[in-house]
């Protein structure tokens, strides 16, 4: 392998994040994400539902549903890849960077700022995605490239 084959840390962790997404067992769409500091991970997490509930790709998703009955996008079941990641890292997260195979959801920013994340690398565009401008000032990364996603 030369130099210019290898791939860089940072990419490395974000193939991590697409691996861990893997074992997601939320129907809609799987997600991976990886706290690391310092070059170390510290935790990793991927989206599914939440302890003694069951799993979506059993159920079905759980969609929660606006005023005008329109369904919302997103499932309410799940606890999300960067909430489950930072849960296990709990106040090692601070000063860290979050790497996660999709942009975060709005529901997952101001839980990243209270952990005291300092910088979010994404790989896919998601949802109504660039939203971030409301909160805070984290330092926001798109990593271009494949890294073999299967959907
Ligand atoms: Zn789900
Ligand atoms: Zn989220």
């Amino acid at each position: 392998m030369t130099a210019s084959q290898r791939p860089t840390a940072g990419r490395t962790m974000m193939e991590i994040a697409h691996v861990v997404a893997r074992r997601s067992t939320c129907a809609r769409l799987q997600v991976g994400a990886v706290v690391e500091k310092d070059g170390k991970i510290i935790s990793t997490g991927y989206n599914g539902a939440p302890k003694s509930m069951p799993h979506c790709t059993d159920v079905g998703c759980l969609h929660d549903h606006a005023e005008d009955g329109s369904p919302v996008l997103s499932c309410i079941r799940s606890v999300h890849a960067e909430v489950n990641a930072l849960l296990q890292a709990g106040p090692r997260a601070e000063g860290a960077t979050l790497y996660v195979t999709h942009y975060p959801c709005k529901r997952c920013w101001p839980v990243i700022l209270n952990a005291g994340v300092k910088q979010v690398v994404f790989h896919t565009e998601y949802g109504p995605w660039n939203h971030r401008s409301e909160y805070g000032d984290v330092k926001l990364k798109k990593m271009k490239g494949s890294f073999g996603e299967t959907k």
